[in-house]
Order: structure tokens, then C-alpha cells, then sequence
């Protein structure tokens, strides 16, 4: 291949079309470096067909962002001298991924390369908090994260954060999050005041279950194109990938399958409909009818270290000791699942459905029954029958998912990272 001419769009050499060609192939550089281990200036020329002096330039840059660093000397094949290699550094660059929850705000710090720095889950009741102190609460959090980062010389580049209802991704905007009753908040614009980001740092706003999505579709099942992540906490959700992206609908509100009528004489739900989904299978429910006990933590216990992480352990405890009111709670639970399950799986014929969040680790208890509704309901019979399988990240999958889309925007643009 000619590696003679630079193999980007021509421009009319404008300065804007210049810094924009640029940083193109400053992210297609990166993205070379990346995806093959350790190579030289000449590959990423060749297999980019950029030229070896825009590549040397090119790399430089890259260099100077912290982002790609030269491996010690290695013989390169069989003739020639040995010769330094390229490979993505990205130790000292992080993105923040923050979740907030109706019961507690959790946090991780990655940095590019995928490795985690910090990680941190604090109480937090969101349903007795107004938005405005539960906002607070995340920026001090976010503050202090970024800080402690920077001690150790990491430089954090972007903020994602998780919430569990509809966001407008666009402007930041939660429209509504019905577990935590809040109305129209702009998330972003608040935390970017509170915990004072510089006008440079990226926040990005989205569903928890889209974020989880992403995390679990790129880390367990990159090769599928089509997948459904279901949530289990306090509420119920779905992200969807639908013909390898993400389905987001026209404004960003799709995937509320919680919100789904299935009990049409069921309770009363946060939405203040009846009967949704997730009145049917969310951990409340979970809890009242397999384990009521553990909705309150046994005595000696504080209530700040009682949430729905302990509450779940306990309760996949009892059922793998087989606990009769456990075991049976699951598989009504399971019915009710597959009962909700089977509506996007007739819509949307999805090839793995991953399970997050409380149901991951009860998983092996709920899934009998949610098969067998599911069996009977789905209209292509066993044909149209998807993998149904436990998350890897269990209830880590919405921060994960949220540092990785500031990761990608890096990838996307190296030039947010200053130099
Ligand atoms: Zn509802």
C-alpha cells in the first residue's frame, strides 16, 4: 500500500478544517496504537496510510496528552536494528463514572487503559433527599474523587453519570426518575456548578441501564449486535442494543420496561400507575415476598450499612441453602419476569439478555420460572428463545458504563485531553 499521500478528506485549508483533519487523525493514530499491540511509526503509517512524518507529528502529540508512550527497545523480526514500539499509555488520564441510586451514590475512577483507580459506594437515601441535596451530595463526592486523583498525578477528563429514569441527553436533563421523585433536573448543569468542573471537563448524562448496556455488551458480548441489559434494584429498566447502538427512541426515553402494565389489578407504582413491571419484580418486591425480614437490617446492624447489596447477598444465601420461602419468593418472582421479559423479546428479538443488578446474583433461582413464561408467550416459540444470562458486573455495571463513554470520547477526540 502507498503510504505517499496522507489518506484524509482534502479540505479547502481553512484553520477550523485543519484543526478538525487533525484531530481526526490524531484519534485514528490512537486508535491504531490501541487496538495492536505495541507497534512501530512505519506500521501505524502503513495500516492508517498516513505518511511517517504526519505519523511522527502525530504521535508526538499524543506523547505530550499522556496518551501513548514507547515501549524499552526490541528486536523487531528477524533483520534490522531493534526499535522502540508504540503503546497506549493512558495511566495518568481518567474518566469518572458516578451512579446515583434511590439508596446510595456510587463512583469509579478508570483510566484509559480500562484499569480502575478508585472506587467508591456511599449511603445515600435519594427517596428522603430533595434533588438539589442529592446533586450536592454527588459533587462533593466528584470533587473529592477528582482531587484525590490529581494527588496521585491522574488527571480526570470527564464525568458520567447514571441515573435510573429518562434523560435528554443532549442538555443533561433528567425528565423524570420516579424512585427518587424528581421532576425535570438538570443534572448536569447543577453538578458542573456545584462541584465547580472547569468549563474543559466533559459531563455526560444518561439512564443507568443504557450505561449498564454499554458496560456489559462491550466487556462480555462484544460480538453480539442485538442485546437487552435488564435492571434489578429499587426500580426495573432495560438498555437496549438493537443492530449493534444503542436504541435510544426519538428523545432518549426508550427502554422503560419497568413502566410496563402487566398486573392491571397490581399495587400502586412510584410512577403512580399500577401494576407496572417493576412493581412486580424490583427488590422490594423480591424482598416482601421472599425474605420480608431483610427489608430492615437485623438489630446490631446500622441502617447505613444496610442496602441493596447486603440485602441481595443475604437473600441468594438463603436460596442456595434452600430456604423454602426464599425459593419459592424467587420463582414467583421469575413468573412475573418472564411474563415482562417476553414483551421486548417479541418486540425487539434480542440474542442475549443480560440480567443486572439484584437479579444477577439470584439469577440461577429466577430463571426457571422466567423461561418457562417466556416459552409460553413468545409468538416465534423456541426459535425466538434468547440466552438469558447473569451480569459479570453485577451492581458496578451503570459507573462502569458511565467512565466509559467519557473514555470513548477521548478515543474519539484525544485533543480533550490537554496537553
Ligand atoms: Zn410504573
Amino acid at each position: 500500500m502507498s503510504s505517499s499521500a496522507d489518506k484524509t478528506i482534502p479540505s479547502s485549508g481553512g484553520p477550523m478544517d485543519q484543526l478538525a483533519v487533525r484531530r481526526a487523525n490524531l484519534a485514528l493514530v490512537l486508535r491504531e496504537v490501541w487496538s495492536s499491540d505495541a507497534s512501530s511509526r512505519a506500521a501505524v503509517a502503513r495500516r492508517t496510510g498516513l505518511t511517517r512524518p504526519t505519523v511522527s507529528s502525530l504521535v508526538n502529540e499524543l506523547f505530550e496528552r499522556g496518551l501513548v508512550r514507547e515501549t524499552d527497545l526490541q528486536q523487531d523480526g528477524s533483520v534490522g536494528r531493534p526499535g522502540r514500539k508504540l503503546e497506549l499509555d493512558g495511566s495518568t488520564v481518567a474518566a469518572l463514572g458516578l451512579e446515583i441510586n434511590s439508596r446510595y451514590l456510587a463512583a469509579c475512577t478508570v483510566d484509559l487503559a480500562g484499569r480502575t483507580i478508585q472506587e467508591r459506594r456511599i449511603v445515600h437515601d435519594g427517596t428522603r433527599e430533595s434533588a438539589a441535596d442529592t446533586i450536592r451530595a454527588v459533587a462533593w463526592l466528584t470533587a473529592r474523587l477528582i482531587e484525590r486523583a490529581g494527588r496521585s498525578g491522574i488527571r480526570v477528563v470527564g464525568v458520567g453519570v447514571a441515573v435510573p429514569g429518562p434523560v435528554e441527553v443532549t442538555t443533561g436533563r433528567v425528565r423524570a426518575a420516579p424512585n427518587l421523585r424528581w421532576n425535570d433536573v438538570p443534572v448536569g448543569d447543577l453538578l458542573r456548578t456545584e462541584a465547580g468542573l472547569a468549563d474543559g471537563m466533559s459531563v455526560v448524562v444518561d439512564n443507568e441501564a443504557n450505561l449498564a448496556a454499554l458496560a456489559e455488551w462491550e466487556r462480555a458480548h462484544p460480538g453480539v449486535s442485538d442485546l437487552m441489559y435488564v435492571t434489578g434494584e429499587a426500580g426495573m429498566g432495560a438498555g437496549i442494543v438493537a443492530g449493534g447502538q444503542l436504541l435510544r427512541g426519538a428523545s432518549g426515553f426508550s427502554g422503560e420496561l419497568g413502566h410496563v402494565q402487566i398486573d392491571p389489578a397490581g399495587a400502586r407504582c412510584a410512577c403512580g400507575r399500577a401494576g407496572c413491571v417493576e412493581t412486580k419484580v424490583a427488590l422490594p418486591a423480591a424482598l416482601d415476598l421472599a425474605a420480608p425480614d431483610l427489608v430492615r437490617p437485623a438489630a446490631g446492624t446500622p441502617d447505613a450499612a444496610w442496602g441493596p447489596q447486603e440485602q441481595t447477598v443475604e437473600l441468594a444465601r438463603r436460596a442456595a441453602a434452600g430456604d423454602p420461602k426464599a425459593l419459592a419468593g424467587l420463582d414467583e418472582i421469575g413468573r412475573w419476569l418472564g411474563k415482562g421479559l417476553s414483551i421486548p423479546v417479541n418486540l425487539l428479538n434480542p440474542e442475549v439478555v443480560v440480567l443486572g443488578g439484584y437479579f444477577a446474583a439470584v439469577a440461577p433461582y429466577l430463571l426457571p420460572a422466567a423461561m418457562r413464561e417466556m416459552r409460553s408467550r413468545v409468538v416465534a416459540g423456541d426459535a425466538a428463545l434468547c440466552r438469558v444470562t447473569g451480569s459479570t458486573l453485577g451492581f458496578t455495571a451503570a459507573v462502569r458504563g458511565a467512565a466509559g463513554v467519557i473514555v470513548k470520547e477521548v478515543f474519539a477526540d484525544p485533543t480533550r485531553v490537554s496537553r
